[in-house]
This record gives structure tokens, C-alpha cells and sequence, in this order.
């Protein structure tokens, strides 16, 4: 069993992914959304506000307006769109949110604490949260009858709100839940690069034990959420985690067959 989360970047091949998806069996997917919501949050007015936490990570504000195009976008057209075309050649994909039975549930964050222009800063109004628990039992249900999950953001508070979270930490808390072997995180780029810039600097093979140190000298921005959904999915008992290519044909038999970087 894999977990497979493929990005929401510019340059991702859908359509090679889901035709490499016949090569394999046993599996879930997780996706994203960001660059698409990026644009359409734009074109209605509304353009994406990213805030850095104190502790360097970059995230999305997410007020309610933000939170109702979030839902439009990641659990209507990207979820949508993969599933259909999924049925297109057979597989019978069935697209959840977090929200959809409870399935990702988490602590939805009282604040945010940010750094802007090198000041401390408390933002209110923010809908996101970290993830606690996964409802694999569902997944489970689903996998027995024949079903693929392909799995979305938003996750859900013990409240019942919506909640932003990150999609590649969702990915390998699912990937922890159901137990699976490999987590592979599929986006723009061949992996990790110790230039973001270069694609000749690909590291190919990271230790668990050397994972905070590439973190926080090679990872910038979005990256680091990668590293640190691979991080937590290997100390959760997953055997390794791939962050492969979308952008080539089978970009899923290519990253199971050693392509990228292998974080173990
Ligand atoms: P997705 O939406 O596909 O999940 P993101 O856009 O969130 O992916 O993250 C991938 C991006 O991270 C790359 O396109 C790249 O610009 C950026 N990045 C930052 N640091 C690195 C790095 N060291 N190696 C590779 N990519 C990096």
C-alpha cells in the first residue's frame, strides 16, 4: 500500500499521473490546489495572503471568504477533475474532504503568530489548524468495496469548522493511519535541490537523522512542509517517503523505481 500526493503547482502532468495509476494497485491519493487557487482567488478579487510563522514556515491566511474559495477549488474542480478523470479509464475513484466524515480532524489554531517586516505579529480571523487524527476506519470502508479515495483539504475542528491545513503533512498522516509503505509527495521539481534554482543539485537520499538539517539549510519556502510531512510520516512508521517529478510520463513507477529524493 502507498500513499500518493500530488501537488497543485504549475508544470504537474495530471493526465500522465492518472495514466500511470494503471500500473498500480493499492493505493490513495492526496492532492492540492494551491497554484489554481492562487489564480482564482485572484480573478475574484481576492487575491492570497501568505503570512510566515515565527517559526519560519509559510502558510495561507485563510479568513472565511478565503476558506469558501479554498472549498470551490480543492474539493470542487482539482478534487473533481481527478476523479473524473479517473472514471475515464475505469478506476472508481470517490473524492473526500477532511470534512466529509470527519476524516482528517484537527486542532483549529486560536491565532496565528507571524513575522511581518521583521515584526512579531498576532493575526486573527484565520481558519486553519494542525492535524490530530485520521479516520482511516472510513478509508478502510472504502478500499474493501473497491473504491479509491482521492483525498482533498480542508480538514475538520473538533468544533465542526473547516480548517486549512497543509496537504503534504496530510498526506503523511494518512500514509501513518493506514499503514502504508512508501508515501510518495509528487510535485514541480525532481525533489530536493540544495539550489531550489538548479535541478542538477538534486539530493538523492536523505537519513531520518539528517532531515532537520536539510530543513533548514536547503528547503525554502513551500519545501519545507514536504520535508516535514516526510519527517513525520517516517517517525509514524512509514518505510520511506519519495518527493518524485509530476512533471514527467509515469511519474509514480518512475518515483517507486528510485527517482528523486528517497528519504528513509
Ligand atoms: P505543490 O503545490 O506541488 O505541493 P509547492 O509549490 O508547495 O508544491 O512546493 C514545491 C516548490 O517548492 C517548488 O516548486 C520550489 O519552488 C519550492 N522549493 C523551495 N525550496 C526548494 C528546494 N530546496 N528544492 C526543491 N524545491 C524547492
Amino acid at each position: 500500500m502507498f500513499v500518493v500526493k500530488v501537488g497543485g503547482s504549475e508544470g504537474i502532468d495530471y493526465d500522465a499521473f492518472i495514466k500511470d495509476l494503471l500500473n498500480h494497485n493499492n493505493y490513495i491519493i492526496v492532492h492540492g490546489g494551491s497554484s489554481e487557487l492562487n489564480e482564482v482567488s485572484t480573478k475574484l478579487g481576492k487575491p492570497p495572503k501568505f503570512v510566515e510563522s515565527v517559526s519560519g514556515y509559510t502558510s495561507r491566511f485563510t479568513d472565511r471568504e478565503t476558506m469558501d474559495i479554498f472549498n470551490m477549488i480543492y474539493a470542487g474542480k482539482m478534487n473533481k477533475m481527478i476523479v473524473e478523470k479517473m472514471q475515464q479509464i475505469n478506476i472508481n475513484a470517490i473524492g473526500l474532504s477532511g470534512i466529509d466524515g470527519r476524516l482528517i480532524e484537527g486542532k483549529k489554531k486560536r491565532s496565528l503568530k507571524i513575522i511581518e517586516n521583521g515584526k512579531k505579529k498576532i493575526l486573527r480571523g484565520d481558519m486553519s489548524g494542525m492535524i490530530e487524527k485520521i479516520n482511516h476506519n472510513l478509508i478502510e470502508l472504502l478500499l474493501q468495496n473497491g473504491y479509491t479515495p482521492v483525498i482533498t483539504p480542508p480538514a475538520i475542528s473538533y468544533e465542526g469548522e473547516a480548517i486549512n491545513v497543509d496537504g503534504d503533512r496530510c498526506a503523511g498522516q494518512i500514509a501513518v493511519s493506514v499503514k502504508a509503505d512508501q508515501l510518495i509527495i509528487l510535485s514541480n521539481i525532481p525533489g530536493l535541490l540544495k539550489d531550489p534554482n538548479n535541478e542538477a543539485t538534486l539530493i538523492r537520499k536523505i537519513r531520518i537523522d539528517e532531515i532537520d538539517f536539510n530543513i533548514e539549510n536547503y528547503a525554502k519556502g513551500r519545501m519545507k512542509k514536504k520535508l516535514l510531512g516526510a519527517k513525520e510520516a517516517i517517525e509514524g512508521g512509514v518505510k520511506s517517503v519519495i518527493l518524485g517529478d509530476a512533471r514527467i510520463s509515469s511519474p509514480i513507477t518512475a518515483a517507486l523505481n528510485g527517482n528523486g529524493t528517497i528519504i528513509e
